[in-house]
């Protein structure tokens, strides 16, 4: 993995490998913006090319080829530890911070330097993000932080005021369908450009949503949702529990499946809310098009606000690991009401 890998990020690969040839790589970064964009890669990238044992330092470019960067790419690196989340947890738990701090705290096994990629840092807690205040203040000699989260401002000041805080963009469309071509996920350029405006700007939302079991899901969804003869909430929940469950064993599959489908519930609102606007949604999908002006012409504006409000507050829950019968059980009950609810009165 080289910085070829790397896709949509070329400002910032330059602005890191001009502060290395000067001499001045941060020891701590903190690297925020959309899912799916590629902080992960870069983090891996940036990893290797401090662990190289071939390439000059300055030069910050993985060789591939020596055993710090076969280690690396095959994650047995001893001086290269990677945290997160574990999947059953809503929080990044301060015995995780405590772990790393006391492993980072150690003299490097094989490398000049360790190097910590920590993700998921917006489910830091206070606590633990205090517990790691010491070791970012003051690294281990030549020790190099990479935190990985959403956005800044869901981080503690005194967290951000240490590390340089990279902002990642959403990926082109045009870039994430070429990505989508290349991989084997769209079958043909028109497919690619629909999947990668349907993901806006996300290339794990695009090949999420290429999935063609999920498409069906997702339309039958709607168009149950659209329909004017309203849906009974708890059997909407069953069916779309059960669909989640079919997505893997680990209750983190079915949390990332049920993310993505509530996603494309906001979006529908959202392109509801164009309709009633008067203006032509920008969905990719002609289907959701007619399902949204299906929907605007029976809904007034404070109920599409309170709709997508609805969705954005269980893609909260979901993230902050509540129960997921429960979020969808409510979030089902709520979509009815608003939904249907003034037809009936
Ligand atoms: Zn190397």
């Amino acid at each position: 993995m080289s910085w070829q890998s790397v896709r949509g990020h070329d400002s910032i690969v330059t602005m890191l490998r001009a502060a290395a040839r000067a001499g001045r790589l941060a020891h701590a970064f903190l690297f925020v913006g959309p899912e799916g964009v590629g902080k992960r890669t870069l983090a891996r990238v940036l990893a290797r090319a401090l662990l190289c044992e071939t390439n000059r330092e300055q030069d910050l470019d993985p060789c591939g080829e020596c055993p710090g960067c076969l280690q690396a790419e095959a994650a047995t690196h001893p001086d290269l530890l990677e945290f997160g989340r574990p999947a059953d947890r809503s929080e990044l738990p301060i015995q995780v911070i405590r772990d790393l701090c006391a492993e980072f705290g150690l003299k490097p096994a094989r490398s000049r330097r360790k190097v910590a990629i920590v993700d998921d840092v917006d489910s830091m807690s206070d606590e633990a993000a205090n517990a790691f205040l010491k070791t970012l203040e003051e690294p281990p000699p030549g020790a190099v932080l990479i935190l990985i989260g959403t956005s800044a401002e869901l981080q503690l000041d005194t967290i951000v005021s240490r590390c340089q805080v990279v902002r990642f963009r959403s990926l082109p469309d045009p870039l994430v369908a070429d990505l989508l071509e290349s991989q084997g996920v769209a079958s043909d350029p028109a497919d690619a450009a629909r999947l990668s405006a349907l993901g806006e700007g996300s290339l794990s939302r695009a090949i999420g949503l290429a999935d063609p079991e999920l498409e069906r899901f997702r339309r039958a969804l709607i168009d149950d949702l659209a329909a004017d003869r309203g849906f009974d909430p708890s059997l909407q929940a069953q069916r779309f529990l059960a669909f989640v469950r079919q997505a893997g064993k680990e209750s983190a599959d079915h949390r990332r499946r049920a993310a993505l489908l509530i996603g494309e519930l906001g979006r529908l609102f959202r392109g509801v809310l164009w309709q009633t606007a008067g203006l032509e949604p920008p969905s990719p999908d002609a289907e959701d098009r007619r399902a949204a002006s299906e929907l605007a012409a029976r809904l007034e504006p404070e109920d599409v606000f309170a709709l997508m409000d609805r969705c954005l507050g269980a893609a909260y829950h979901l993230r902050r690991n509540l129960l997921l019968p429960v979020v969808l059980e409510s979030l089902f009950h709520d979509l009815s009401r608003l939904l249907n609810g003034r037809a009936r009165e």
